[in-house]
């Protein structure tokens, strides 16, 4: 008897069980047509309206008031969707339930926002895990986001670059902005690797941008001469 290989066996399960949508339960895939088309861009239209360094809604400007006056340490910060009905539910499945087959999914959706073949990084960097609890989740599902957006781009998926060195609670039980960036701070080390480099961090999503911020400053501070952030969606 054959053994099946893990894409044969895929096939087999999704003869058995089909894909269902994860927003609306229809069968064929995991993300259907129909709540991909609902689900709500980040970017301005013709003349911007986001923020280019913290994707913050303007209503016009490419660049926001606190952005202009204090820099923050990323160049760029792409926000592809709102994170709101299907994209949380794509992005909750992916994170919680173990359906890890949408992170290529969703890395190519990504992939296919205009502005990212714009960025020409020298590495790219799936925002890190601590080590205890990728162990426990499996993977690192920043990681299954980067790759397609790694082959457009023709750079190198570098996770060594970058390690969390504290198991940190969960974002979501420190809402307010202050206690996030506490929260974050000191919690990533950077490789002398990233020296000279130009890094494009790439995660699932961003709700301040705290955690975005927190790695961008520790990549510069080891030497990274520019960090620019893409994340499927953010919180507005
Ligand atoms: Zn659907
Ligand atoms: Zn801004």
């Amino acid at each position: 008897m054959r053994i099946p290989t893990q894409a044969g066996l895929a096939r087999v399960l999704e003869l058995v069980f089909p894909s269902k949508c994860v927003h609306c339960d229809a069968e064929g895939s995991l993300l259907c047509g129909v709540c991909l088309n609902g689900a709500a861009f980040l970017k301005g239209s013709g003349n911007g309206g986001f923020c280019r360094r913290c994707a913050r809604n303007t209503g016009g400007p490419d660049l926001c008031h606190a952005c202009a006056e204090s820099p923050p340490p990323l160049s760029r910060l792409i926000a592809v969707y709102q994170f709101d009905g299907a994209i949380r539910d794509a992005v909750h499945a992916l994170k919680y339930n173990d359906i890890r087959a949408l992170g290529p999914i969703l890395g190519r959706l990504m992939s296919d926002d205009p502005r990212i073949v714009r960025l020409v990084p020298d590495a790219i960097v799936p925002v890190p895990l601590h080590a205890r609890r990728e162990r426990s989740r499996g993977y690192n599902q920043a990681a299954l986001l980067a790759r397609p957006i790694a082959e457009l781009l023709e750079a190198p998926v570098a996770g060594d670059l970058l390690r969390r060195t504290v198991h940190n609670q969960p974002q979501v039980e420190s809402r307010a902005e202050s206690a996030r960036s506490r929260n974050v701070s000191g919690i990533f080390k950077a490789s002398p690797g990233v020296r000279d480099k130009r890094i494009l961090l790439v995660d699932d999503v961003a709700t301040t941008g705290s955690t975005l911020r927190e790695c961008a400053r520790t990549l510069l501070k080891a030497g990274a001469r520019r960090v620019d952030a893409v994340v499927l969606a953010k919180e507005i």
